[in-house]
């Protein structure tokens, strides 16, 4: 056994042989691979293994198309052929319009990533698949490139590779202990010895957190059991001549694919139990549950009724075997949070059909720093502070129990809420607050005309639509008050932190005492990886003198990794994060400063505190600090209030605000406002796949005031010419806004695809942002919208359709 290797990946399920064989393709060789049993014993040797291409974003559809890719080489492999079922087709059902809405969405968005699916009425599904029924079917989504795998030999498939690639593979060798050094490096303990190395990968299936322990983590997966059975022969599926497609079942929670001349049917059952939540027994090795087929009688029945055929068959075995999920049901690819040289692949619900692809992009973030696709929805970053085991084995619960029920626009399932919380949140419940979720914190999402106000899930506008039209109007006219809680904000003290800053930012730091700006920082590619508001706070009797970086609330530990990599030890630098501490109250529209004045002892005018300052100050008795910043292109103030005072510094405002037509207004109107801005999301249109100037960023980028990171790349590609642009759309519909994913067309080209979409409530336009070929990138360039299967058209707008000057803000 090797005493020192580059990276240690621990476990050998499909998630640590995906890795070892990518790392040897990226050039990663001396890579070893440890495994407490014989290959394959954890989760992967009793998988169904069905392989499927869906994905509910291009990422998840792209990396899917990597493994059916890579198993299909793999598979006609003459001196190790494996069996690989590729290509039997699959559907996945449906029995409401919304389903079917969501398919054609769907279809749109994979056709951006050169997949094409098809959507189907019932009984072409009949026709596809002999054995179902067309009852209470309206029709469903067809991939054309399902299919299934041998689990086992796919690995030792793998393994094999990555072995002549000269990647060594360790059985029989359960790692019971690590330990990270002074220099970030790590000692891998294991029964049979110590091994050192640059970096670890924990792919240890349901074992996670027992590997997670040993490094002082705790990762938020949990095990559910999960059934399927096989049949005896069934005559038709003898006699039909060609193999039966994959079903996956969301109106009964089964799926279903071709075994033999049998079918293998697993269950979603509502009655679901977790697995190993007080610990996995250590001879639970090739091993299962007890199986309890009572357990799964409600989804019996709506299989049977789709398919009467097992009626009449026989069982002929039953698996019930530990899978695992996570808070969203994506797994966990990327860096451990808070760790460095640490990666995870862990929480593959559908490890499979997704290990390949999830495996080829570790790799890369392990190589290279960065994967070829934006991996924010497999990011570990994305949970924080809230994503314990509790929680986390709700949330699993639920999604276990919605398999096949894809998330709806602005659907919040309620399992595990409320995680996160400020004291406002009781006060603005009361008020009729609907809420939806970021990062954990409920937020307000819009105030509600009535307690029984539930729009209907759909991906066209909804009923919220003419509520959300009347918060807009009351910014617009009068003034608002939004909560926007858990906004991350970090506080970099030390002498040398503009210093810092500027090695990390793109653009102009802002260094002046009082002065606010907006910054970006890239990867070493030259790609867009994070957007932080800066703003200059001098010495007082609140702290030292100190920069705050705000961004966005779901980037809280990705942002503070990305800061602390990046600290020199020479620095004079300082991080504290005050995410959970501090609440933004946002006061919008043109009677916001008579708001303030009424209740801060200060002037507030416009010389004195002119667009992008900030001061500390009191709102009433509540102590603040004020930003002259605006979303929603209105004159605005973000009011940053310690928790404890938040309270205060509410009442205040409110009781204030009559006199100034106050009205509350959330993250809907908020989302509305900033499209008609030209304002750009994080991870919505700021992604790691382009860079700046791409972006349309080119204002913020100073590339002549020296080094920072990212810069020589974005030269190297600023010279070669952007590959896509950024360009706001108007959308001719006033029934549905574009999507992000969908795909824009010029006749049976994707010349582009949508990032974000809402309607603009002040513009009176269905406004979108997306990435488009250049050549489609000029003001008044249209092309067709693929809108949940609609064409529709797509016309390129100057950027900023409300306000273009920059007045109101500025007023
Ligand atoms: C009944 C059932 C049906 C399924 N059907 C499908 C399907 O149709 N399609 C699909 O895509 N997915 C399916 N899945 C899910 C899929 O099988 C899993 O997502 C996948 O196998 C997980 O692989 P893994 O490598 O993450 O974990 P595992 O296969 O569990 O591998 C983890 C490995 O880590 C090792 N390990 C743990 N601790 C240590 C340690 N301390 N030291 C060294 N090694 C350690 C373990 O021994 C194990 O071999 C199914 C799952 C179940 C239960």
């Amino acid at each position: 056994m090797k005493s020192r290797t580059r990276v240690v990946v621990i476990g050998g399920g499909i998630a640590g042989c995906s890795t070892l064989y990518h790392l040897t393709q990226e050039g990663w060789t001396d890579v070893v691979l440890v495994e407490r049993n014989e290959l394959t014993s954890g989760t992967t040797w009793h998988s169904a293994a069905q392989v499927t291409n869906f994905g509910m974003t291009q990422t998840m559809v792209g990396l899917k198309t990597h493994s059916i890719k890579l198993y299909k080489k793999l598979a006609d492999d003459p001196d190790y052929p494996i069996n690989y079922h590729h290509g039997d087709g699959g559907i996945r059902l449906a029995n409401t319009e919304e389903q079917m809405q969501g398919y054609r969405h769907f279809a749109s968005m994979a056709r951006g990533m050169g997949v094409h699916f098809e959507v189907i009425d019932a009984q072409e599904c009949a026709r596809r698949h002999p054995l179902i029924s067309t009852e209470n079917l309206i029709g469903g989504l067809w991939d054309p490139l399902d299919g299934d795998i041998d689990p086992a030999q796919l690995c030792q498939a793998l393994a094999r590779r990555a072995r002549k690639a000269g990647a060594e593979v360790y059985r029989n060798t359960p790692v019971i202990g690590l330990t990270q050094h002074p220099d970030d490096t790590w000692t891998v303990q294991t029964e049979h010895g110590d091994i050192d190395c640059d970096i670890v990968v924990n792919a240890c299936g349901y074992r996670v957190n027992e590997v997670g322990a040993m490094m002082g983590v705790h990762h938020p997966v949990s095990s559910m059991e999960h059934q399927y059975f096989l049949t005896e022969d069934i005559p038709a599926i003898r006699d039909a001549g060609h193999r039966m497609p994959l079903l996956r079942c969301p109106i009964s929670d089964y799926y279903c694919r071709q075994e033999k001349n049998g079918l293998l049917v697993g269950f979603y059952e509502q009655a679901c139990k977790t697995w190993g939540m007080d610990g996995i027994d250590p001879n639970f090795v090739n091993a299962l549950c007890p199986d309890d087929l009572d357990r799964v009688t409600d989804v019996l029945d709506g299989a049977f009724a789709r398919m009467p055929a097992l009626m009449e068959t026989g069982i002929r075995t039953i698996v019930n075997g530990p899978i695992t999920y996570t808070i969203d049901g994506a797994p966990l690819v990327g860096l451990i949070p808070g760790k460095r040289n640490a990666f995870c692949i862990i929480g593959l619900r559908a490890g499979l059909g997704e290990g390949g692809g999830h495996g080829w992009l570790l790799a890369q973030q392990i190589a290279q720093g960065e994967a070829c696709y934006d991996t924010w929805g497999l990011d570990p970053r994305r949970f924080t502070g809230h994503a314990n085991v509790e929680l986390t084995a709700l949330k699993a619960i639920e999604d276990y129990r919605n398999e096949f029920r894809f998330h709806f626009p602005h659907e919040h399932r309620p399992a595990g809420r409320p995680a996160k919380t400020t004291p406002l949140t009781p006060v603005l419940a009361a008020e009729g607050a609907a809420f939806t979720v970021i990062n954990g914190w409920e937020r307000v999402e819009y105030i509600k005309p009535d307690p029984d106000f539930h729009p209907t899930l759909s991906f066209r506008f909804d009923e919220a639509f003419d509520v959300v039209a009347r918060e807009v109007k009351t910014v617009h006219e009068a003034t608002g008050l939004c909560e926007v809680n858990g906004f991350n904000r970090i506080e970099i003290t030390g002498a040398d932190r503009h210093k810092f800053l500027d090695r990390l930012v793109c653009g102009a730091v802002p260094k002046r005492d009082g002065r606010v700006g907006l910054g970006y920082l890239l990867n070493h590619h030259g790609m867009v990886k994070a957007e932080a508001t800066l703003a200059n706070l001098p010495a007082s009797d609140r702290g030292p003198a100190r920069v705050w970086y705000g961004s966005a609330a779901a980037s809280e530990y990705h942002d503070m990794d990305w800061l602390r990599a990046h600290l020199r030890p020479s620095e004079d630098v300082q991080l504290k994060s005050l995410t959970n501490d501090q609440t933004i109250l946002v006061l919008a529209g043109p009677a916001s400063r008579a708001l303030l004045e009424t209740v801060s002892r200060a002037d507030w005018s416009a010389d004195a505190f002119p667009w992008l300052s900030v001061r500390e100050c009191f709102i009433g008795i509540a102590p603040a600090t004020v930003m002259g910043v605006s979303f929603s292109g209105e004159l605005a103030y973000e009011i940053h209030v310690p928790n404890a005072s938040l309270y205060a510094a509410y009442l205040a405002l409110r009781e204030a605000g009559d006199a100034c037509g106050l009205g509350l207004f959330g993250a809907r109107a908020v989302e509305s406002m900033r499209m008609e801005k030209g304002f750009l999301h994080w991870k919505s249109d700021l992604l790691t796949e382009f860079d700046p100037f791409e972006t349309g960023l080119d204002r913020f980028v100073r590339l002549q005031k020296g080094a920072f990171i990212g810069r020589e790349a974005v030269l190297k590609r600023h010279a070669n010419g952007p590959r896509k642009k950024l360009v706001s759309l108007r959308i001719a519909t006033d029934q549905a806004p574009a999507h992000a994913g969908a795909s824009l067309m010029d006749g049976d080209r994707v010349v582009g695809t949508i990032t974000s979409g809402d309607w603009g409530h002040r513009v009176g336009l269905n406004l979108a942002y997306g990435f488009v070929d250049p050549a489609f990138s000029d003001i008044g360039s249209t092309m067709q919208l693929d809108l949940c299967g609609e064409p529709v058209e797509a016309t390129v707008i100057p950027p900023c359709p409300f306000d273009p000057e920059f007045a109101r803000l500025r007023s």
